[in-house]
């Protein structure tokens, strides 16, 4: 739990009532799915409710991963779930989406990383609802044939989050590679240049501004078209600390800085998840 007795006045935010039935548990139950909205207690949930998005969590809950920002278990994964890409696709019907966000833990232990699996889902998703499918993938360790996968389902934005940066990845991010997250993005644009490229960061995590903007900076270099700032929030205790609070007017002085580099769209605040306002990049399906 967020200790908010600990937080800056513009990091505490009441939810409105009215939006937690969005997902009735029976709906989430019936379907056996889980949805970062509701796991992580997001607190955007009636802004993207009200959108129409919401962000599933595809390939089980346990990780293979030990990131020092994530509170998702790490330990044996689940079996693949065979008719998961189903259940999605009927929950985001069911709910009336417009934007469906499909993400995952990292399954180290799968062959293809789970990239078959990402390509069923959104294909699932797209046949059932025509809605427009973002993905928001691990790194496959870097396979080609993985994330070829990924693409050729063609989701209309393909993102991965950068997370931080380089000097911080050993700390934040054990076991990926600030390179390998880069070329993932590279790759995406150069086999799909119309699909559009996504890559966030959490800021306050004990970076500074300088290193900042080098990540920014390489990542307008392999032509990134959105990029996504947010306040990291430690889970609980046991996880790396806060390291600063940034005040929103400083998400908006980035955010400028970083809009005069080039990217399509910059979306960054104190309470911004990579998924936030994720449908307004989207072109529509005749453009794609
Ligand atoms: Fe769900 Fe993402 Fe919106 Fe949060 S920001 S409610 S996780 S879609
Ligand atoms: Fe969390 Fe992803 Fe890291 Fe796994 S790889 S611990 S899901 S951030």
């Amino acid at each position: 739990e967020p200790r908010t007795g600990r937080l800056p006045a513009w990091m505490k935010r009441t939810l409105p009532r009215g939006n937690e039935n969005f997902f009735t548990h029976e709906l989430l139950r019936e379907l056996k799915l889980e949805t970062v909205c509701e796991n992580a207690r997001c607190p955007n949930r009636p802004e993207c409710y009200a959108r129409r998005t919401a962000t599933f969590m595809i390939l089980g809950n346990v990780c293979t991963r030990p990131c020092g920002f994530c509170s998702v278990p790490r330990g044996t994964p689940d079996m693949l779930e065979d008719d998961e890409p189903q259940r999605v696709a009927e929950a985001a019907f069911r709910l009336g989406l417009k934007h469906v966000v499909i993400t995952s833990v990292t399954r180290d232990d799968l062959p293809d990383g789970g990239a078959d699996h990402f390509y069923r889902c959104v294909v699932a998703v797209r046949e059932r609802t025509g809605a427009a499918v973002e993905v928001l993938t691990p790194d496959f360790l870097g396979d080609p044939a993985a994330i070829d996968r990924v693409i050729e389902s063609a989701p209309e934005v393909y993102n991965h989050n950068m997370e931080t940066v380089p000097r911080l990845y050993r700390k934040v991010r054990g076991r990926a590679d600030y390179r390998r997250s880069l070329d993932l993005l590279k790759r995406v644009k150069e086999k799909a240049p119309q699909m559009v490229t996504k890559s966030g960061l959490m800021l306050g995590i004990g970076e500074t501004i300088d290193e900042l903007f080098d990540v920014i900076a390489d990542l307008r270099e392999i032509d990134c078209d959105v990029l996504t700032l947010g306040q990291y929030l430690a889970p609980t205790l046991k996880h790396i600390p806060v390291a600063r609070f940034l005040p929103p007017e400083e998400f908006d002085a980035l955010a400028a800085r970083a809009r005069t580099m080039g990217f399509k769209q910059v979306v960054a605040g104190p309470f911004v998840r990579s998924s936030y306002h994720a449908d307004e990049m989207v072109p529509t399906h005749g453009a794609m």
